[in-house]
């Protein structure tokens, strides 16, 4: 995600030198933390299934315990009666849902479990009263329903009402390649190879479809399960171009999440599909060393690193 969790919706910005992009997040990482662009909203979001809390979350009170009269209300259980009020009885019907584990700008992604198989799924909830929302979620839906890949993760049902879309979706239990990175600070160049083998094998089967993601990062690549030897998954088409096969036309709207933007889409080139090659450098050069090639909280400046192209890498080499 990178500087505070902030994504590039497609809206052409005026003036390339000033603000590119426009904000739709707040940053909530801390300043002078090396880890500053790895910090999620852990304070508001649910706990992510299977990724490690930050320590200064790990017990916010000092006698370890909560306060007598905060004992018996369990935000996570009150944060899972809140989204399951605002699902449609049709998917109530026929899914328990179980707990909230991640929320985008215009969306919700909750665990839940078939209730005839008690099979686990993941349902993502777009809000699509806005036109964001609602182009967000077609670009998704447009990629979900042509494809099926082991890296990909695979769309099982829809669920549309007047202003919300249900995606029920694979499960990926092993989460986000993001808390896999703040876990171990940084991958050896043989781990890293393994993951990024995985990533290419998802990105080359997009590309030929005519697919460009444009918003690969470590919190888009999903672990299937917890364990080390767990495939990686593609997740979150929000902001994919989705051509025919063979339609090589070139992509012209500016997204993407700022510390992974291509400098073609900055100086706002016709692009191709290689933009998404650019943000797996970026994912590559993070994996090695644990930090980001191009950051500055300065939008501008940092958008000036990347046009130039400028980075130093002083990663470990081993393997
Ligand atoms: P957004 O567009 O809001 O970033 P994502 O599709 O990336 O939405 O979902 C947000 C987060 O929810 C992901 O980063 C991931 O942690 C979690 N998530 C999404 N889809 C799944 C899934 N199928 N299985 C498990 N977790 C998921
Ligand atoms: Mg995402």
């Amino acid at each position: 995600m990178g500087c505070g969790t902030s994504k590039v919706l497609p809206e052409p910005p005026k003036n390339i030198h000033m603000d590119l992009v426009k904000k739709i997040e707040p940053y909530t990482g801390q300043k002078n933390d090396k880890y500053k662009h790895f910090i999620t909203d852990y304070g508001n979001a649910a706990v992510k299934a299977g990724s490690p809390l930050p320590p200064h979350h790990t017990n916010p009170y000092p006698s370890g315990h909560p306060p007598s009269h905060m004992e018996h209300a369990d935000p996570r259980r009150n944060k899972v009666a809140k989204y399951r009020a605002k699902f449609d009885p049709r998917v109530t019907v026929k899914y328990d849902i179980k707990a909230l584990i991640g929320r985008g700008s215009f969306s919700r992604v909750v665990r839940v479990e078939h209730k005839g198989s008690k099979q686990p799924y993941a349902i993502k909830m777009i809000e699509t009263k806005y036109r964001e929302g609602r182009e967000v979620c077609e670009s998704e839906l447009s990629v979900l329903r042509r494809v099926r890949h082991t890296n990909i993760i695979q769309l099982i049902e829809i669920f549309e009402t007047q202003d919300r879309v249900y995606m029920v979706m694979e499960l990926a239990t092993g989460g986000e390649l993001f808390d896999r990175i703040i876990a171990k600070g940084s991958f050896t160049e043989r781990d890293a190879t393994r993951v990024l083998q995985m990533v290419l094998e998802g990105v080359k089967y997009l590309h030929t479809l005519g697919i460009t993601h444009r918003d690969l990062k470590p919190e888009n690549l999903l672990y299937y399960h917890p364990g080390t030897d767990s495939k990686i998954m593609i997740t979150d088409f929000g902001l994919a171009s989705s051509r025919k096969k063979g339609d090589d036309c070139l992509m012209k709207t500016t997204c993407g999440t700022p510390e992974y933007i291509a400098p073609e889409i900055l100086v706002r080139k016709p692009y191709t599909n290689s933009v998404d090659m650019w943000a797996l450098g970026v994912i590559s050069y993070i994996l090695l060393s644990g930090t980001m090639p191009f950051e500055d909280d300065n939008r501008t400046r940092l958008y000036r690193q990347i046009l130039k192209g400028k980075y130093s890498y002083s990663g470990e080499t081993d393997c």
